[in-house]
């Protein structure tokens, strides 16, 4: 289990103060190709929500 998340996504909620981590208590990632992945750019994190709105 994964216990620091770092993430580079500073307009998303779940941020914490621009510190490239995670704050959310859990995070699911998808992939873009079904239920495989052949490398990193092909998966995304559902979990964003972005701030403001
Ligand atoms: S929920 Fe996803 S996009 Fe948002 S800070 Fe966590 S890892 Fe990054």
């Amino acid at each position: 289990m994964a216990q620091d998340v770092l993430c580079e996504v500073f307009n998303c909620v779940h941020n914490i103060n621009n510190e490239k981590k995670c704050g959310a208590s859990q995070i699911f990632v998808v992939s873009n190709r079904g239920s495989q992945a052949e490398n990193s750019q092909e998966t995304d994190c559902k979990t964003f929500e972005p701030e403001g709105l």
